[in-house]
């Protein structure tokens, strides 16, 4: 990258430079910046150590190029012809104005978990292509097999190669977000995927929900390391984790590293947080060595990592203390960002973390950086009562309506009054009437300091 700056100009308009520090206007022509802020450049100047770039409010200016770097982050390809679920009927109404060769993808009813094109025929009629899963690659006539839906797509706009007719316009989803997916190039291409020879697996220190959590090192340096083994739908899932991985760099938020494979499994590689999770920090430590210190340490900690994630705009989804990591120096960081979780993972299995979710999210799907203050609440408790489950005797299936007839946890013993009442207000039915993150950090800021 440094040798692309030297060598001058080489930066396109539209792309997208992250600050490595501060730079301070010194005439009304330059921008200035901080430290992380985004920007895009505008154009290249005949100067090649200037640029002229926007900031993300929109002002203009000159920067210098050594103080910016080309953000590598791991994009997402998005997917405007997938609908998700959708009857074969629907189908057939939403392929409109009929043209050959527009086209769509939904989610298959017959195979749960398979999918279907669905492409206007030359005759006019539209016809059901089943794509199937097959040894984890998607195929549609076991000749051709794809990564994933999007190269799939990409091939059938080339080449009929079976189909009715070639796909030629997609059908854009009307409402809601589009999907997207992750290849495995694109970690390549953004600088993110290393080399399986150095990396050196030493032991398994937790179980995650897709496979074993190993320690090792990687070039000499302790790592953490996720394993998924390919052969499972839950790959686009993973891979997502760690796509917005490289989206979130907070020393409150556990660093990606990179990601590797080994024959079918994905490797994913965080920084290694030696004193492990924080219930079981808290669980074998106990009253004794944990001080008021410490606990509300923890807290501010856990607040700034949120902050920026709501900063973001992202919402984790699974807040809680078994996912918040401790560092050998006793910083605590959110990791285990469900981000990208799907919603159907969770309800299978029973693993919806139920007692973390705010109601809300857990009736509607309702997930906000409330329903994450809702979870924070109940992070709280966890601190303060030293690795407890929460509601302790309510069975989990009584859980959700006990608190919405408005049964709330108890102080844990000895927490400070207002640590409780910060609690009571992360428990507010009204998302609305919840602090934010923003208002959360300043008010434990304060309790941190008068502790000490
Ligand atoms: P999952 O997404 O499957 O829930 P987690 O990321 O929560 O997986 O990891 C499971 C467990 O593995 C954690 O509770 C922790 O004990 C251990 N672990 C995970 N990542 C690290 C890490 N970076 N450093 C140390 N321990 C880790
Ligand atoms: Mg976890």
């Amino acid at each position: 990258m440094t040798q692309q700056q030297q060598s001058g100009g080489s930066w396109s308009a539209g792309t997208e430079v992250i600050a490595l520090y501060n730079f301070e206007a010194n005439s009304a022509d330059d921008l200035t910046f901080r430290r992380r802020d985004i920007l895009v450049i505008v154009r290249p100047t005949r100067d090649p150590n200037w640029y002229r770039a926007k900031r993300s409010d929109g002002k203009e200016g000159m920067i210098p190029a050594n103080y910016v770097q080309e953000r590598m982050e791991v994009k997402l390809n998005t997917m405007p012809w997938f609908h998700g679920k959708m009857k074969r009927e629907e189908a057939e109404e939403v392929l409109q104005p009929r043209k050959q060769g527009l086209f769509l993808v939904r989610e298959s009813n017959n195979y749960p978990g398979d999918y279907t094109l669905c492409v206007v025929s030359p005759e006019n009629t539209v016809e059901h292509y089943h794509i199937q899963y097959e040894n984890n690659e998607l195929t549609l006539d076991n000749e051709a097999f794809f990564e994933n839906l999007i190269p799939l797509v990409e091939h059938y706009l080339k080449d009929a190669d079976g189909l009715c007719c070639k796909l030629e316009t997609p059908m854009p989803k009307q409402s809601g977000a589009f999907e997207g997916v992750v290849n495995w190039r694109a970690f390549e291409e953004s600088g993110w995927a290393l080399q399986r020879k150095d990396l050196k697996l030493d032991e398994v220190i937790g179980q995650g929900e897709f496979g074993e959590v190993w320690k090792g090192k990687y070039r000499g340096s302790p790592v953490a390391v996720k394993s998924l083994k390919e052969t499972s739908r839950a790959a686009q899932t993973f891979l997502r984790e760690a796509q917005l991985m490289t989206e979130l760099q907070h020393p409150n938020l556990v660093h990606l590293m990179g990601v590797t494979n080994d024959k079918d499994k994905i490797l994913i590689i965080t920084e290694f947080l030696s004193k492990g999770n924080l219930v079981d920090y808290l669980r074998t430590r106990g009253r004794s060595v944990i001080t008021k210190v410490d606990q509300i340490t923890f807290a501010c900690d856990v607040c700034r990592g949120m902050l920026y994630i709501e900063e973001k705009k992202l919402v984790h989804r699974d807040l809680a203390a078994r996912n918040i990591l401790i560092h050998e120096n006793g910083t605590a960081k959110v990791s285990d960002f469900g981000l990208a979780r799907h919603v159907e993972l969770f309800q299978d299995g029973g693993k919806f973390p139920i007692k973390w979710t705010a109601p809300e999210a857990l009736e509607s799907n309702n997930f906000t950086n409330k329903s994450d203050v809702w979870s924070f609440g109940v992070l709280l408790w966890e601190i303060y009562s030293f690795g407890r489950n929460p509601y302790p005797r309510i069975p989990q299936t009584d859980v959700v309506s006990h608190v919405k007839k408005g049964y709330r946890m108890e102080s844990p013993e000895s927490c400070p009054p207002d640590i409780f009442t910060i609690m009571s207000n992360c428990w507010k039915i009204e998302p609305q009437q919840r602090p934010d993150f923003q208002r959360l950090c300043p008010m434990l800021e304060r309790i941190r300091r008068q502790t000490v």
